[in-house]
């Protein structure tokens, strides 16, 4: 489906293709770090469909363990994170970080991995207190 989305800010704004059934949350230890929080919800684009309509990313570039170079790209005003991706020229996959994905609701993750490193709460969300809003 065609997807949209953008930063806290607004600086950056963008738009893709991407398929709701391939939502998964990744638990590795980056993204764990890279997000500020205990896990991520991501989604790949369909390859070459990403396309930038305001703003330019800014850019790290991370070194897996396997020496992989991936690049991670957000908002250089709010800190947004928005995608990953490779560093290869040609049309890319691009690893959308569903928070910013305006139609997020319907992106419902379907798998989780790296779950050798999850918080072990995460498993238990659900049976904590909730309320409507700020405590
Ligand atoms: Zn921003
Ligand atoms: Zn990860």
């Amino acid at each position: 489906m065609k997807i949209d989305g953008a930063c806290h800010c607004g600086f950056i704004a963008y738009e893709a293709e991407a398929d709701p059934e391939m939502t998964g949350i990744c638990h590795c230890t980056d993204c764990q770090t890279l997000s500020g929080s205990a896990f991520r919800s991501v989604v790949p684009s369909r390859q070459g469909s990403f396309k930038l309509r305001s703003g330019e990313l800014k850019i790290y570039l991370k070194t897996a363990e396997s020496g992989t170079k991936r690049q991670q790209s957000f908002c250089p005003n709010c800190g947004t994170p928005i995608f990953s991706t490779t560093v290869d020229d040609g049309p890319k996959i691009h690893s959308i970080r569903v928070g910013t994905i305006r139609q997020r609701k319907e992106f419902v993750p379907k798998l989780q991995y790296w779950v050798r490193s999850a918080q072990h709460w995460t498993s238990d969300l659900g049976s904590l207190p909730k309320t409507e809003k700020q405590r």
